[in-house]
């Protein structure tokens, strides 16, 4: 594989950032740092669907949201620095301890190496690979993870180039999720479960609603419904959005939690469009649903 990391080009900031000597917009250079490795119980029912998902959130971002409820991760870069040899290992120990599946949050800035990690263990797994993504890819990324994921699960945040602009600093943000999710959903295929009710393949779209913008989600959601075929995606419609002190003062308009009018409008445009996925309550909107970051399952 070229050496993307020495000019990087992996996500649609195309920074070319020599991530040996620097970083780019997203914070790392080209050691992969991981926060946290465990088994994570409160992922969609067909994702931890029996111990729970694999989960392994890398640190740094190539989005920045102003509202990032993993902040002490994705701008901060709490973690611990990790060989591909480590990450292989860590996904090793994951699936021993009965993980669902291997769950990589957040991985876009580190594919070439999570390559090479699943190139020393892929085979020996036997459970699903799943990239957990903001959504922010370019689909030659996508691309190059053939063979190596076998569930991709993208946000799609924002349609209106206003909003990513002003919440995510990239105005292009939907230009790209929206062609990223087509090559997610043509590579991964159809929806197929296992006998426990477990997803194999496929894709989860998930949306998180944001104070006053239900319109904006109503936008994608009739964009899913347009261009994703029903049987490739199920949509994951998330209630949680939590106003950290830290947006209050910048973005008023963001330190309150979503409505249920906001939400049920959201869900009940995605009931008249045919949508089949998931809803989550809005009272799990809390700090307390914020993972602790303590590295713990790694090396
Ligand atoms: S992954 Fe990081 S360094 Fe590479 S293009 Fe994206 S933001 Fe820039």
């Amino acid at each position: 594989m070229e050496d993307i990391y020495s000019s990087c080009t992996l996500c649609p900031r195309r920074c070319r950032a020599d991530r040996y000597s620097g970083t780019g917009f997203c914070g790392t250079g080209a050691a992969v740092i991981a926060a946290k490795a465990y088994l994570h119980q409160w992922e969609e029912p067909c994702i931890s669907y029996r111990n729970g998902a694999g989960t392994v959130f890398f640190s740094g971002c190539s989005l920045h949201c102003c509202y990032c409820q993993n902040n002490e991760i994705s701008n901060l870069l709490k973690g611990k620095m990790l060989t591909p040899r480590q990450l292989a290992d860590v996904f090793l120990s994951l699936r021993d301890k009965g993980a669902d599946n291997i769950e990589l949050v957040t991985p876009t800035h580190f594919v070439p190496d999570i390559i090479k990690a699943l190139d020393m263990v892929k085979h020996k797994l036997g459970i699903p690979v799943i990239y957990n993504t903001g959504g922010y890819e370019l689909a030659e990324t996508i691309d190059m993870l053939k063979g190596y994921i076998d569930i991709y699960m993208p946000d799609i945040k924002y349609f209106s180039p206003e909003v990513s602009a002003r919440y995510s600093y990239a105005a292009d943000y939907f230009e790209y999720a929206s062609q990223a999710v087509k090559a997610m959903t043509e590579q991964a295929g159809e929806l197929e479960y296992n006998s426990e009710g477990g997803l194999i393949s496929g894709t989860v779209i998930r949306h998180l609603v944001l104070p006053g913008q239900r319109h904006d989600s109503m936008k994608i959601i009739g964009w899913i419904a347009e261009n994703i075929p029903r049987e490739k995606a199920l949509v994951s419609i998330m209630g949680q959005y939590t106003p950290f002190e830290f947006v209050r003062e910048k973005y008023p308009e963001l330190s309150r939690r979503i409505t249920k009018m906001e939400y049920n409008s959201v869900l009940r445009r995605a009931e008249e469009l045919g949508i089949e996925g998931f809803s989550q309550e809005r009272r799990s909107a809390s700090e307390k649903y914020v993972p602790d970051f303590d590295m713990s399952g790694l090396f």
